[in-house]
């Protein structure tokens, strides 16, 4: 790979006993902080999980230092070229668990967890008529893009899904099931969970979307949209074969892959929509959210009482129009 841009997001886990995670949370950030790297890092008693931005000096000296500790000898850094940073700060927060499932009895990925397949073997395994693909993320990611014809879970939060797979537990029986997440590492104890609960075979996409994208042969072949991911890009392209749009927009419908937050600080909800509807809304969910004395869009572009008052009835004929 040629580097042509002077910036770096990587995307790195690994499930390894850490001792006294508070502590190590701590030497951690200043260790971040002297590199100068941006990010969100997790620190738990069983492993690390981060995503940080910075140079390829910065980056480079990051990964070889981690590497450097026995614990993380082996972590697979994914790594993704960047035309600046993608985070705003540096984070490292010591957590109970790396990916919040809190089930009643825990999964230690290293002694059980679904089978990992390389992206060619996760290709291959998609195109079994006995396999049911479940997504593992959250509906938000899944309607930006998604495996052509994968199962997309009704929850909010990773936590709720063993739930939701129990409830639909008919839907999976006997068949071939494979799981697939961001970066892999939801799967690691989602697929693990699975074969506790009596799944046979069960497979996990090993590194996740984003390693099965830049995969030379499959180049994210039956991946429909975009990528969600959690830092300032909001999404990463996948399919480099065929581009096909599954987004769509919030208020018409329309094909679109912009997520924006609804500007009620309230509520914050991600929508898709494009610029234009954006205006025409005032990036506002609800009719509430448009209104609020809080609406952020409203702030940032400076509007009057009259023209939010004009934008509102060009949406809707029956709200009044303020006289001035
Ligand atoms: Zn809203």
């Amino acid at each position: 790979m040629t580097e042509t841009k002077p910036y770096r997001v990587l995307l790195y886990y690994m499930y390894t006993p850490i001792e006294n995670p508070e502590e190590f949370a701590a030497e951690h950030l200043k260790f971040c902080k002297e590199l100068e790297l941006k990010g969100r890092i997790l620190v738990a008693a069983e492993g690390i999980n981060g995503t940080v931005s910075g140079t390829v000096e910065q980056t480079d000296e990051y990964m070889k230092t981690m590497h450097a500790d026995p614990r993380f000898a082996n972590m697979v850094f994914k790594v993704d070229e960047a035309d600046s940073h993608a985070f705003k700060k540096m984070h490292v927060r010591p957590r109970s668990e790396l990916v919040t499932l809190r089930l009643e009895d825990d999964i230690n990925p290293n002694e059980l967890t679904g089978k990992h397949l390389s992206p060619k073997e996760f290709y291959e395994a998609m195109q079994d008529p006995n396999a049911v693909v479940i997504d593992a993320r959250n509906d938000y990611e899944y309607d930006l893009g998604h495996f052509r014809g994968a199962v997309r879970p009704d929850i909010k939060a990773f936590r709720e899904l063993p739930q939701w797979i129990r409830e639909n537990k008919d839907q999976f029986e006997g068949k071939k099931v494979l799981t697939y997440c961001t970066g892999g590492i939801r799967c690691e104890k989602f697929s693990g969970w699975l074969v506790k609960e009596g799944f046979e075979d069960v497979g996990q996409l090993h590194g996740g979307i984003v390693t099965y994208g830049k995969d030379p042969e499959v180049q994210g072949q039956l991946w429909d949209g975009q990528c969600y991911v959690f830092d300032g890009r909001i999404s990463v392209p996948v399919n480099q074969k065929e581009h096909v749009i599954v987004g769509k927009d919030y208020f018409t419908g329309e094909p679109c892959e912009r997520y924006v937050n609804c500007a009620n600080p309230e509520c914050n909800k991600q929508i898709l929509c494009s610029e234009e509807n954006e205006h025409k809304y005032l990036r506002g969910c609800t009719h509430e959210c448009r209104v609020d004395p809080r609406n952020l869009y409203v702030k940032e572009h400076g509007l009057t009482e009259e023209q939010v008052a004009e934008r509102l009835h060009a949406i809707d004929e029956e709200y009044p129009v303020k006289q001035s």
